[in-house]
C-alpha cells in the first residue's frame, strides 16, 4: 500500500486524509501543534465545497454544527445600529453562506471522521524533507526518519513544506493590506445568534456569539503597512493588538481586555499565496499552503475543502507516478484558484462571490466510492 504524509491537521490536511483513506493509502498526519488547535472565526463551505461535504456523508453533521448567526448589525461608537443584513438576502453564498461552521467545529469533525483509521501525530513537525526515485525521506523534530512514497504540506500560510521545496515564503506570500485578530470571549453583550461590527479609522472590530450563545468570538482588524511580526510570537501580537486599537470606540477596550484571558488567540495578516507550481516530484501542497486566496474571499476553506478531495483522487488515478497526479490535480484546480485569488484582489467578493464558489465541476474518482 502506497504511504502519503500529510503535514498539517487543520481542514485541509484532515479532508485530504479523509479521502486518500478512502483511495487506500496508508495515510500518517503531522500537526505541530500539541492538539488539535480550537479557534478562528466561522468559515464557509460555498458551492462545490457543499458537494464534497455531501459526498464524504458528513453533510448533516457539518449542517448540525452551524453557526446558528441570523445576520449581523454595524454599530457605530454609542452601539446604534447603522445596517443590518441577513444570509438571505445574498441567496446563501454570499458575505454570510448558507454553511458557516466554526473553524475549530470544521476541523474537529474532519478529524473525527479519520482518527479512528488514520496515525495522527501531534506536537511534532518536519525538519528535513529530501526526495529520492522512489520516495521521500523525511526527518522529524524528535530525530526519527521515516519514507513515504507522497508527503503533502497542508501546513497552511507559513508552510514548512512549501519552504522544504521552494524557499523563503517572502517570495511567495502578497500581502493584501489587512491583519486580523480573533480570540474568543464570554457573550457578556447577551447577545442571541446576532453578531456586531464596527468601524473606526479604518481598524474594524466585531463580535459574534457562537455555540448556543454561550460564548463569542471577537475579532480586529487593522492595516497590515509596515508591520513587521513574528507570526510564532503570540505575547508580541497581543500587544499590536492592543496599540493598533488603543482609542477606539464602542466595545472595543472591553473586548481587548480580555484578550490574555482567552482560551485561543489568532493573529495574521490576510494573505495570498501566489505560487507558480503547487508540487515537485512527490512533494506537494494543499490549502492555503499552495493557494491561500485570504480570508478576505471568503473562500479558503471551501477551496482548500474541493483541493483535498481533487487532489486524492488524481494521485489515485495516477497509476504510481505520483509526480503526475500532482500535475494533474493543479490543473484541473488552477483556473478556479486563479479566478478566486483575483477576485480577492479587486476587492469584488460580494458581487462575485455566489458565481466564483459554483465555478468548478467535481470530477468523480471511482476509487474513492
Ligand atoms: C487557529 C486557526 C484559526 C483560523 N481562523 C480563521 C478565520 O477565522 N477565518 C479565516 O478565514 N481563516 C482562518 N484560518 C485559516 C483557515 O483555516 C484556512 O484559510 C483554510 O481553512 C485552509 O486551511 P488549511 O488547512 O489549508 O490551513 P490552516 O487552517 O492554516 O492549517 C494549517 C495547519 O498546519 C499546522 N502547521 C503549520 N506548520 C506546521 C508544521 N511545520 N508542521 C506541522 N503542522 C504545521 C498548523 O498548526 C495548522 O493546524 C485559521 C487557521 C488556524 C490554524
Amino acid at each position: 500500500m502506497a504511504s502519503v504524509l500529510v503535514v498539517g491537521a487543520s481542514i485541509a490536511g484532515p479532508a485530504l486524509a479523509f479521502w486518500l483513506q478512502r483511495a487506500g493509502f496508508d495515510t500518517t498526519v503531522v500537526e505541530r501543534a500539541p492538539a488539535l488547535r480550537p479557534g478562528g472565526q466561522a468559515v464557509d463551505l460555498r458551492g462545490v465545497a457543499r458537494q464534497v461535504a455531501v459526498l464524504m456523508g458528513l453533510d448533516d453533521e457539518i449542517r448540525a454544527a452551524r453557526t446558528a448567526t441570523a445576520g449581523f448589525s454595524v454599530v457605530d461608537r454609542d452601539g446604534i445600529v447603522l445596517s443590518s443584513m441577513r444570509p438571505e438576502d445574498f441567496a446563501g453564498d454570499g458575505q454570510i453562506a448558507e454553511i458557516e461552521i466554526l473553524r475549530g467545529d470544521l476541523s474537529r469533525l474532519l478529524y473525527e471522521a479519520t482518527s479512528d483509521s488514520i496515525e495522527y501525530i501531534f506536537g511534532e513537525r518536519i525538519t528535513v524533507v529530501d526526495e529520492q526515485a522512489d520516495g521521500v525521506t523525511v526527518e522529524f523534530a524528535n530525530g526519527s526518519n521515516r519514507q513515504f512514497d507522497v508527503v503533502i504540506g497542508a501546513d497552511g500560510l507559513h508552510s514548512a513544506v512549501r519552504a522544504a521545496i521552494f524557499g523563503d515564503e517572502s517570495k511567495f506570500l502578497h500581502d493584501m493590506g489587512t491583519c486580523i485578530g480573533l480570540w474568543s470571549v464570554p457573550n457578556h453583550l447577551g447577545l442571541e445568534n446576532w453578531a456586531l461590527a464596527y468601524n473606526e479609522s479604518g481598524c474594524s472590530a466585531g463580535i459574534r456569539p457562537v455555540h448556543q450563545n454561550r460564548e463569542a468570538i471577537v475579532y480586529v482588524s487593522f492595516p497590515s503597512d509596515e508591520i513587521r511580526f513574528d507570526y510564532r510570537d503570540v505575547a508580541a501580537q497581543k500587544q499590536l493588538v492592543r496599540q493598533r486599537t488603543a482609542g477606539m470606540g464602542w466595545e472595543v477596550p472591553l473586548l481587548v481586555a480580555q484578550i490574555d484571558e482567552a482560551p485561543d488567540f489568532y493573529f495574521d495578516t490576510c494573505s495570498q499565496v501566489l505560487l507558480d507550481s503547487w508540487s515537485r516530484g512527490r512533494i506537494g501542497l494543499v490549502g492555503d499552503a499552495a493557494f491561500c486566496p485570504s480570508p478576505l474571499t471568503g473562500q479558503g476553506t471551501s477551496l482548500a475543502f474541493v483541493a483535498a478531495y481533487v487532489l486524492a483522487g488524481e494521485l489515485a488515478s495516477a497509476g504510481g507516478d505520483y509526480s503526475a497526479g500532482l500535475a494533474a490535480y493543479e490543473r484541473r484546480m488552477r483556473e478556479w484558484v486563479l479566478d478566486t485569488q483575483l477576485m480577492g484582489r479587486e476587492g469584488n467578493a460580494d458581487s462575485r462571490l455566489g458565481a466564483v464558489a459554483n465555478a468548478f465541476a467535481l470530477p468523480h474518482y471511482s476509487s474513492m466510492f
